[in-house]
C-alpha cells in the first residue's frame, strides 16, 4: 500500500494525539518501522464516544435499503483493493500474502453478507389476549458500539464486527490491537469513501487498559464487543458490570482434533496441516491438541510429520513462504517455553524446531508426542506452529480428554464412520466442530465459542443480533 494512514480517524477526520505521543508500528519479519500512530489521551477518547453517539442518533434513521447499499459498496472497494490490503496485513502482521489476500477476500464477504441481512431486521407481531389489543416486537440498534480486536486477522476481527453492527445502524469505535492498528485505519478510509458518514466508524489508538476502561465506564458506549484471550476477557466482563452492557466476547480456544481410527488419513493430515498451521498456528481456532486413535497413531504421526517438515517458513512477502514470522519476540518466546516444558514433562520430540538465520520470530514445525492432560502444553493455547499429539483408545476417552479444558471454541473430528462422528460432535462441549473438516469459518455459519471461550456468534443470521435490542409495544385501541 503505498499510503499508509498514520494518524486516527475520528468523528470524519485524521487526528493525531493533542500531546503529540506516538508509538510505531514494526513489520515482524524486518523489524521496519512501518509507521507512528498517535497515543490518544482519555479526554479524546470520550470526544470520539461523544461524536459517535452523535452519529448514532442521524445513522439509525437512515433507511436500511441504503445502509445495505453502502454495505456492499465497502465490500467491493474491499475486493477492488485485495493486492493493496493483502501487502498491509502481511507487512504489519507477518502472515504469507496468500493467506493476506484470503483475509481481505474473506473480509469483503461479510460486509456483503451485512448488506444483504441489513434489509431483513424483522420484528414481531404477537397474537394478544383480548381483541382491542396488539402486541409489536421492534429491533432496534444497540447504540454506539465499542470494539477491542486482536492482531491475528487485523481486517477480518473488525469486518466481522463492523458488518453486522453498521447493518442494525450503530455507530462504532474501533481499537485494533497495537501490533495491527494501521489495517484498521486504511479500512476506515476505504468506508468512509464508500459512504459512510463522519463519525459512524472510528478508530482510535492508545493505551489498552486506558481506552478499555473508557468504553466500559462510559454510559453512551451501549455495547463493548471483544476478540482476544480470555484472561483480558474476563477483565472485560467485570468492568462492564457497572453500566451493564451488552458484550459479545470471541475468546480464546484449545482445539481438540480428534482422529479416529476409521478416519482417512491421508485427508486427516492434509486438514491438519490447515487447521495446524495457518497464520503459523496463530489462530484462535487453531488445533492445540490432536487425539489420535492407538490403532493408527504412528501412520497419522508419520504423516504429519513428513507434511510439517515440507512446509517454508520465511517473510510473508516472499511468494514461497508458507509460514511466517510468529507476531512477536514474546510470542516466540512462549511457543519455545511449551516445548521445553513438554520435553521436561516426558513428551517425545520426533520433529524438533530448526533455528533459523533470520531471527527467533521464524519457528519450524514441530511435532511433540506423548503428550498428556498435566502439561502445560496441553492446557494453554500454544498459538504457534507446533503439533502435540496425545493418543486414546475408546470413543468415551476421546471424548473426556477433547472435553477437559475451560475453553469450548472449536473441534475437530475425523472418522469414516457417520454416526460416530455425528454422536461424538453432539457430545463435545464446542461452539463449533468439523467433521472431516477444518476450514469452518465462514460468513454463513455462526461462528463463536461457550464455555471460557466467550458468548455471541459473529457472522450468519445470527450474528446481527449482537447488536439489536428487542423493544416490545403494547398498544390498546380504546
Ligand atoms: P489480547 O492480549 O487479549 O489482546 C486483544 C486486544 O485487547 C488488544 O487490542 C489488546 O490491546 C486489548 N487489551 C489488552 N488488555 C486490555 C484491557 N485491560 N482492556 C481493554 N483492552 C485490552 O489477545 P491477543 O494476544 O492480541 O490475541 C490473541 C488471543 O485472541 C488468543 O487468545 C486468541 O485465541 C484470541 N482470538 C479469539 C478469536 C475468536 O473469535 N474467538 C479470534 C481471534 C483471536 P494491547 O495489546 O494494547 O494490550
Amino acid at each position: 500500500m503505498k499510503h499508509v494512514p498514520s494518524k486516527n480517524w475520528i468523528n470524519g477526520e485524521w487526528r493525531g494525539a493533542s500531546s503529540g505521543e506516538t508509538f510505531p508500528v514494526t513489520n515482524p519479519a524486518s523489524d521496519e518501522v512501518l509507521a507512528r500512530v498517535p497515543a490518544l489521551s482519555p479526554h479524546e477518547v470520550d470526544e470520539a464516544i461523544t461524536s459517535a453517539q452523535v452519529a448514532f442518533l442521524s445513522w439509525r434513521e437512515v433507511p436500511a435499503r441504503k445502509r445495505s447499499d453502502i454495505l456492499l459498496a465497502i465490500s467491493q472497494a474491499l475486493l477492488a483493493r485485495v493486492e493493496d490490503f493483502a501487502e498491509l496485513i502481511t507487512a504489519e502482521q507477518g502472515k504469507p500474502l496468500s493467506e493476506a489476500r484470503g483475509e481481505v477476500v474473506y473480509s469483503a464477504n461479510y460486509f456483503r453478507w451485512y448488506s444483504e441481512e441489513a434489509v431483513r431486521v424483522n420484528g414481531d407481531i404477537i397474537p394478544a389476549d383480548t381483541p382491542n389489543k396488539r402486541i409489536f416486537v421492534l429491533k432496534q440498534p444497540v447504540g454506539v458500539v465499542a470494539a477491542i480486536t486482536p492482531w491475528n486477522f487485523p481486517v477480518a476481527m473488525l469486518a466481522r464486527k463492523l458488518g453486522a453492527a453498521l447493518a442494525a445502524g450503530c455507530a462504532f469505535i474501533a481499537k485494533p490491537a497495537p501490533e495491527t492498528p494501521l489495517s484498521a485505519l486504511a479500512l476506515a478510509e476505504l468506508c468512509a469513501h464508500a459512504g459512510v458518514p463522519a463519525g459512524v466508524f472510528n478508530v482510535i489508538t492508545g493505551d489498552a487498559e486506558m481506552i478499555g476502561s473508557h468504553f466500559m465506564s462510559s454510559p453512551l458506549v451501549r455495547k463493548v464487543t471483544f476478540t482476544g484471550s480470555t484472561e483480558v476477557g474476563k477483565i472485560l466482563i467485570r468492568q462492564s458490570a457497572d453500566t451493564v452492557k451488552k458484550l459479545t466476547l470471541e475468546l480464546g480456544g484449545n482445539a481438540p482434533f480428534v482422529v479416529f481410527g476409521d478416519a482417512d488419513i491421508e485427508h486427516a493430515v492434509e486438514g491438519a496441516i490447515f487447521g495446524k498451521y495457518r497464520n503459523a498456528g496463530q489462530t484462535c481456532i487453531c488445533v492445540n491438541r490432536f487425539l489420535v486413535h492407538d490403532s493408527i497413531a504412528h501412520a497419522f504421526t508419520e504423516r504429519l510429520i513428513a507434511r510439517s517438515k515440507e512446509l517454508v517458513v520465511g517473510d510473508g512477502s516472499e511468494a514461497s513462504t508458507q509460514i511466517g514470522p510468529l507476531i512477536t519476540d514474546e510470542a516466540a518466546a512462549k511457543v519455545t517455553r511449551l516445548i521445553d516444558s513438554a520435553r521436561r514433562e516426558g513428551a517425545s520430540i520426533p520433529l524438533e524446531p530448526t533455528p533459523n538465520t533470520r531471527g527467533k520470530r521464524f519457528i519450524s514445525p514441530s511435532v511433540i508426542t506423548h503428550v498428556t492432560p498435566s502439561m502445560s502444553i496441553w492446557k494453554e493455547e500454544i498459538f504457534g506452529p507446533v503439533s502435540a499429539i496425545a493418543t486414546f483408545a475408546t470413543d468415551d476417552e476421546a471424548i473426556s480428554l477433547a472435553n477437559s479444558t475451560p475453553h469450548g471454541l472449536a473441534a475437530y473430528v475425523y472418522s469414516n464412520n457417520l454416526s460416530r462422528a455425528l454422536k461424538v460432535s453432539e457430545q463435545l462441549e464446542y461452539g463449533m466442530v468439523g467433521v472431516n473438516d477444518t476450514a469452518i469459518s465462514s460468513v454463513q455459519a455462526p461462528f463463536g465459542g461457550i464455555k471460557e471461550s466467550g458468548f455471541g456468534r459473529e457472522g450468519s443470521k445470527y450474528g446481527i443480533d449482537d447488536y439489536l435490542v428487542l423493544k416490545y409495544l403494547s398498544v390498546t385501541m380504546p
